[in-house]
């Protein structure tokens, strides 16, 4: 596996949280003069604050994560990203489950445009404004994947938006085309819509914001993106400043070049390429490279003049879950 040194004297952005950094002075100052940005995951796996939160609990152990290492990087000039794993919070998860057409609740899930939780994600955003990051990365954001979402209040909002009986089956809405368009349509506006309305709190605040996009095969590379997760990629221009093009999170192998899975990512990432001529920052991410991953991932930054790769030297610790999740509607 590639470790942190190899990441920051490449160039490339290094992910981090306490299990990786436990003193994010040393870190810093450590590599100081070498670190072309720094990433900072905001809250753990558990929905536990990596801050001391009015809003969130707080991981004690590690509150003074973020304020340490905010204070650091502003002083020495370091451009800080938080990563926030948005829609994955099992603290919160009990009040607000995602739930899946066949009446499944994967623990920690949450619906994406319950109202509630987003009033929570909304505080808990603008708090971490206060520490003047350059950007907020949110992360898990969006529809697990197309069997989603069938909890109370969604089924309420599209009978009462789409006239769609709350009682349908998810069979019934695909069998007839029509009614399938309408509504991928109508999930996919709500999850604009909130993207949007973060993107104006962050952006009063003098933030930018980054939407990390998963681009996996079992997703269709880019194909799935508004069919799984309700996304427009056409509109990301109006609302985001940059897409970070996790790949292939869930799969978790970077093809190796020549392959004809690395053909099907260049052609994705060529796509995608449209967006960044109409002024859409686009990055790089992935988990736990090891080193014939890390020289593709290289090779594809020099390929795409990609400004910013993120990276981190360990998977999030709830990583089997995720993926059993996101990748079971095709098993
Ligand atoms: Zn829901």
């Amino acid at each position: 596996m590639v470790n942190v040194k190899e990441i920051i004297y490449k160039g490339l952005i290094p992910v981090i949280s306490p299990k990786t950094a436990p003193s994010p002075r040393s870190f810093i100052y450590e590599y100081r003069g070498f670190l072309k940005g720094l990433a900072l995951i905001a809250r753990n796996e558990e929905g536990f604050s990596y801050f001391p939160s009015k809003v969130a609990p707080s991981d004690k152990e590690n509150e003074n994560f973020i304020p340490e290492a905010s204070e650091i990087t502003s002083t020495l000039e370091i451009p800080t990203y938080f990563v926030l794993y948005t829609h994955f919070d099992p603290f919160m998860w009990k009040n607000y489950k995602t739930v899946r057409a066949n009446n499944e609740t994967p623990e920690g899930f949450i619906c994406p445009i319950n109202k509630e939780y987003f009033g929570y994600l909304m505080k808990l955003i603008t708090e971490l404004c206060e520490y003047k990051p350059h950007g907020v990365i949110l992360h898990l954001f969006g529809f697990i994947n197309v069997e989603y979402c069938f909890c109370r209040d969604c089924r309420e909002a599209l009978s009462r938006d789409e006239k769609i009986p709350a009682d349908i089956p998810f069979s019934a809405i695909k069998s007839d085309k029509e009614m399938y368009e309408r509504w991928l349509r109508w999930r996919s506006n709500n999850i604009m819509s909130i993207l949007s309305e973060l993107s104006k709190n962050v952006h009063e605040k003098n933030v930018k914001l980054y939407l990390a996009v998963e681009i996996d095969p079992f997703f269709d590379w880019i194909g799935g993106l508004f069919e799984n997760f309700g996304y427009r990629m056409e509109e990301f221009i109006d609302v985001l400043d940059g897409l970070i093009l996790h790949i292939s999170p869930w799969e978790g192998l970077i093809p190796e070049e020549g392959t004809d899975e690395y053909n099907q990512l260049v052609k994705a990432m060529e796509e995608l390429e449209r967006l960044k001529a109409r002024g859409l920052d686009i990055s790089i991410m992935f988990w736990r490279p090891d080193m014939s991953e890390f020289s593709t991932i290289v090779s594809l930054k020099d390929k795409f003049g990609i400004e910013n790769v993120f990276l981190s030297t360990e998977s999030p610790t709830r990583y089997g879950h995720w993926r059993e999740t996101k990748i079971a509607y095709r098993l």
